[in-house]
């Protein structure tokens, strides 16, 4: 599959502006391997029921995320966000209490849900290669989720310590995808994408 980099966004809220948006998204730290492009609202929009999530907006095309105030009296938002996985399809609520970085870290969630990497639960098989990459980058979050990680990851730096998780996932599931910066690596990653689609071709 090529990798798809551009999302398209549905900002429902009109009291909230594109430049918003795209403010939760900085806040959140989402690489800029990931770019964004705005659609009119309902121009490309379903409504999805769920007996966990509610009634949710959720886009028609693929690599599509909607934004929607949780409190729109059109829904009946139960979650903060929901994605169809391999349909690329994702969907966000925001709550008027929420930071932007919680908005941001959201996304991004739903995001690496629709490229079906596993984004739910850091104390999973991912929590070892969690754990040393926050070591290894210097992380602020080592030493305090290393000692306690429950309560780490529960407490006050709970959106912080996701967006790194967020960021591990996609070094490790995205890597020549989205880092590609200097020569060598790019020289790295364009040798790693030719060995695959010459696996591909071979059918192995
Ligand atoms: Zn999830």
């Amino acid at each position: 599959m090529t990798f798809n980099n551009v999302w398209t966004i549905i900002n429902l809220d009109n009291t909230v502006s594109d430049g918003t948006v795209l403010g939760w998204i900085s806040a959140a730290g989402i690489p800029s391997c990931l770019r964004f492009v705005f659609q009119s609202p309902f121009s490309n929009l379903w409504t999805i029921n769920t007996d966990y999530g509610g009634r949710v907006p959720m886009p028609i095309a693929p690599w599509t995320i909607i934004v929607s105030s949780a409190t729109d009296p059109r829904f009946n938002w139960t979650v903060g966000g929901l994605s169809t996985g391999l349909m690329h399809q994702a969907t966000v609520g925001h709550w008027a209490g929420d930071s932007d970085d919680e908005i941001g870290a959201r996304m991004w969630h739903e995001i690496i849900h629709s490229y079906n990497i596993p984004a739910d639960n850091m104390q999973s098989s991912e929590r070892a290669g969690f754990i040393e990459y926050l070591r290894t980058t210097g992380s602020r979050h080592y030493s305090g989720f290393v000692a306690d990680s429950n309560a780490y990851a529960d407490g006050s730096n709970h959106t912080q310590l996701l967006i790194a998780f967020y960021m591990y996932l996609m070094h490790k599931y995205m890597d020549c995808d989205c880092f590609r910066g200097g020569l060598l690596r790019a020289a790295y990653c364009a040798i790693k994408r030719w060995i695959s689609a010459i696996r591909s071709a071979l059918g192995l």
